[in-house]
Order: C-alpha cells, then structure tokens, then sequence
C-alpha cells in the first residue's frame, strides 16, 4: 500500500502548497493602485530577500539554479517560461530533433520558483528599471484574439540580475525584420520548418512555373558564424538524406545558398575552416562571398546588384544589444551592452548585476569583452549564484544592505574551445583559448561524435538528454520527420 500512502501524502502537500500559494498573494500590493498596476511591493522583514531575474536564457537560468531558497526568494521575469538549449536548436529546423528536447521549463531548473510562496515567474516583459528605488517596471505578455490586453507592474527588489540577451543585427538592412527569419528561438525554428515542408509540398503541385519551383526550394542563409554553417549542414543533411527519398519529384531543385561577407567560421583555425568550406561545397551548400544590400519578398539583393531569389531566408549575422538594454539609463561597456566591474556589479548603482550576452566589462577593468556564448553566459550565472549566497550568508541580502560585505574573487574567464557540426557526420572541435593560441584542433567524424556526446551531457534535464538520445536514434533509423502539423 505504499503507493496509496504517496498518493494521500502527495495530495496532502499540494493542498498545504495552494494554501500557502492563496496566502503569499497578500504580497502584492492591489490596494491603493488599480489592480492592472498592482505589484510585489519591498520584502518585509519576516520575508527572505528578494532576487529579481530578468530573462530565462542560458545566465538568468544558471543563476536561477544555485541560488540558495533558503537564503532568498527568486522571482523571474521573462517573455518566456523555458530556457532554449540553443546548440541544438538549428537540429529541430529539419526535424533531427523535436521542439521540445531544447526547451527546458523554468521550474524545473529552479523548482522553489513554482513551490516557495515568495517565489515566482512572471511572463512578462521587463520595460524599465528604477534603480533609486530598487523597481523594475514590466509589461505582461499576452498573445491571441482572445487574449486580455496586456498590463502594466512592478516588481520590487532586493538583488536585481540583469540578464536580458542580445538581439540579431541587421546592420540596417531594408526589409530584414519583414522577410527572413532569424534563429534564436524555438518559435523561429518552427517557423522555418513549416516554411520549409510548405515550399516543399507547393513545388509538388500542378501548374507551377518552373522558375516558381526554383525560388521557392532555394534555402538562403546569411551568415558563416557557427549557427548559420550548422544551419546549412543540417539543411544538406535534410535534403541528401529526406528530400531525395521522400519529394524525389522535386530533389533537384532544393538547394542551399550560404552568404558571408568575410570568411566562414572566422573565429575558428585556418584548417577547419578550410576543411568546413570543402565539406559543405561537397554536401551541395553553395558558398557566397558577398553583402546583402537589400531584402525583398522573395529576393535579396547583394552589393554587387547580383539579385538572389529565395523561398526560405534565414539570417544570422550575429547580435548587438537589444532596444531595452539600449534604453536602460546604467552604465554601459563599449558597444553598448551594459557595464559590468569584476564582480559583475553594474557600478554607480546598488544591488544590480548584469551577466549573459546584454553585459561586458567597462572599460575601466581594462578586460576585453568577453564573446557572446553559452558557456560564458552559464560560467558567469554559475559564479553570481555562488557570489549572492555568500552575500546573503553574511546578511547582504537585503536592499543596500552589501556595502561591507566582502566579495572574494573576481570573475575569470577560461575559454574551453569551438564546436561546430557542418553536417554528414562530420563536426569541428578547436580547443585553442583564443584565435591566436595553440591547442588540439580536430576535423571529421571524431570531431562530430565530440560534439554530439558534449551536447549530449550538456542537455540540462535528464529528461531531455532521454529525448535527444531517442530522436538522433529514431532519425538515424526511420530519417527525419516531414510532416506539417
Ligand atoms: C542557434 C544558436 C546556437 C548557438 N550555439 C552556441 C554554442 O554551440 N555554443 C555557445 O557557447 N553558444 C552558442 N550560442 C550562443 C548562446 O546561445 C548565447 O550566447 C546565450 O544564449 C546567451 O545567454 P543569455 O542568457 O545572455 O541570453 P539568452 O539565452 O538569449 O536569454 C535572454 C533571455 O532574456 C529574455 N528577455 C529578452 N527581453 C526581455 C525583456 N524585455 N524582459 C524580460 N526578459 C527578456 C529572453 O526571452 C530570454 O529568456 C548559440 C546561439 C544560437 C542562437
């Protein structure tokens, strides 16, 4: 009868938990204030202080996850509920992997976030930042005809974390924002995999223009950084090994375009970038040196006056600051993210850190800016969380309450290497510190299992590496899934 005493004592916690939850709805303040501009007001004293964390990507949930609960009451503020694992992310765009492998929910990083009653996700925007009163100033998000329209609150902190991200540059270019699609989210991978199969089917029907057909199965991607090669490999992939079985009618239609205005892949060594340009000229990417001056409906438009029609068009150019980190009134590094000191404290101002791609240090640490990568937004969420509980450990936690604490050491950077696959089992793997040092650097299948078994761990939830482990096997065994659901 063990299961019937898990069941009555799972069932006795949830009811003390929506107790608890109905109570600590008296920490937001509808009072005075309409109850569209209601809030969670300053912690009391009876209450654990507060961490806000704006953003849900790779720094705010690595943070999320070593903060200590019994220190402090975590609240998150983010448009979205799920960490995207985005090293994968290009896979799920041809159906190597499914949507959900990298989508990793926020209360399963941070669990106190949907149990603790001082602790919350908010899905929300973040508009503005009040740093003299210790407010951040957010928007709900709200999507549907039927949805209610969205409102405005607040959110009162104690340690505020800044880890916003970064947008995709267009560097200007007309016609960009309305026509391609960029790879950041898993929104944007669905899209570009029902663009894809509906370009796909469309060619297959009677009456169509052989020109149409053309257009419409040429994949363009702007961009030889590691997202827009492994973007292209996995498309060749797609066609090579799907498209020719399965829309054999139109398999030699499709294909790929890849338009980079310097080198492919130019953080990474000479060697591999050479053996990256071969290999995907050899699985059919077509490789374009050039710059995109214009983007049309169904062409682009290059420096040169080439005009390139497409079907699908996915843009990856890399990322710059977002409009509301260019709006925060913080300090700010060169290049516009915000201004970060050794400790990854936003100076001039209390209680506020910034970590992820939306910081980089000022320019008084003298420290070069650090890249726009996982691994060094995940080092520093994992270096703040420890930071702000041997804060909270030595009461700091509390709003302008740090002054005297000690900080210890500073945030270090050890770059640990690149990985790239470029498709047909085949990846790169640079280990060097930087694009000058020395180190291993290898090519070939070797490389792509590296990849795929350092991805494979990396994966957050045991869940997840389950479902990523299943899909390489049954896309192995049966190809990738083609339908348009
Ligand atoms: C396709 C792809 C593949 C990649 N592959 C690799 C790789 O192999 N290795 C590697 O090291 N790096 C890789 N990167 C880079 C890496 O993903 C980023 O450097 C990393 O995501 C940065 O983490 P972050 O937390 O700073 O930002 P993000 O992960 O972008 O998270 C930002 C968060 O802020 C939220 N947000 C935005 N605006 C607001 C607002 N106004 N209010 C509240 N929340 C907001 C977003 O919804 C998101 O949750 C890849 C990136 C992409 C797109």
């Amino acid at each position: 009868m063990s299961w019937l005493r898990h069941l009555s004592s799972k069932f006795s916690s949830t009811t003390i938990t929506s107790t608890r939850r109905f109570t600590s709805l008296s920490r937001f303040s509808t009072s005075t204030a309409p109850a569209r501009h209601a809030g969670l007001g300053p912690t009391q004293a009876h209450e654990k202080p507060r961490v806000v964390v704006l953003g849900s990507g790779w720094a705010g949930c690595r943070l999320m996850k070593g903060l200590d609960t019994a220190i402090y009451d975590v609240v998150c503020v983010s448009p979205r509920n799920h960490m995207v694992f985005t090293p994968l992310l290009a896979s799920t765009c041809v159906g190597t992997l499914e949507f959900r492998t990298v989508a990793e929910p926020i209360a399963r990083i941070q669990p106190a976030i949907s149990r603790e009653p001082g602790s919350y996700f908010f899905l929300a925007n973040c508009t503005a930042i009040d740093a003299d009163n210790h407010v951040v100033h957010c928007e709900s998000v709200t999507e549907g005809a039927q949805a209610p329209d969205p409102w405005r609150f607040t959110v009162s902190y104690d340690k505020l974390v800044i880890a916003l991200g970064a947008q995709p540059t267009t560097f200007g270019i007309h016609g960009v924002y309305e026509h391609a699609i960029f790879l950041r989210e898993v929104y944007h991978a669905q899209e570009i995999r029902r663009k894809l199969l509906l370009n796909l089917m469309m060619s297959d029907v009677p009456g169509i223009e052989e020109e149409e057909k053309q257009r419409l199965l040429h994949c363009v991607v702007v961009g030889g950084g590691p997202t827009g090669v492994e973007f292209s490999g996995e498309l060749s992939d797609f066609i090579v090994r799907d498209v020719r079985q399965r829309y054999a009618h139109v398999k030699d239609y499709i294909h790929v375009t890849l338009i980079e205005a310097n080198e492919i892949l130019s953080s990474f060594d000479v060697r591999l970038r050479q053996y990256a340009t071969n290999q995907l000229t050899k699985s059919g990417v077509r490789l374009v040196r050039g710059i995109v001056k214009d983007v049309e409906e169904k062409k682009i438009i290059l420096n040169d006056g080439t005009e390139v029609p497409y079907g699908l068009l996915v843009w990856s150019t890399g990322v710059g600051p977002s409009a509301i980190i260019r709006s925060l009134d913080l300090p700010k590094a060169p290049g516009g993210r915000i201004g970060i000191d050794e400790w990854l404290r936003v100076p001039t101002v209390e209680d506020i850190f910034s970590i992820g791609d939306c910081s980089g240090f000022v320019e008084s640490t003298g420290k070069t800016p650090l890249p726009a990568l996982a691994q060094v937004a995940e080092r520093q969420g994992k270096y703040l969380g420890i930071l702000l509980n041997k804060i909270g450990k030595a009461n700091g936690g509390r709003a302008n309450s740090a002054k005297d604490v000690d900080f210890g050491d500073q945030f270090v950077y050890k770059h640990m290497g690149s990985m790239a696959s470029i498709g047909s089992y085949k990846a790169l793997v640079d280990l060097r510190q930087n694009k000058e040092g020395k180190g291993l650097s290898l090519a070939g299948f070797v490389s792509w299992f590296i990849w795929r078994s350092a991805y494979l761990t990396r994966v957050i939830s045991w869940r997840n590496r389950f479902y990523v482990a299943i899909n390489w096997a049954t896309t192995l065994v049966f190809g990738r899934d083609i339908s348009r659901i």
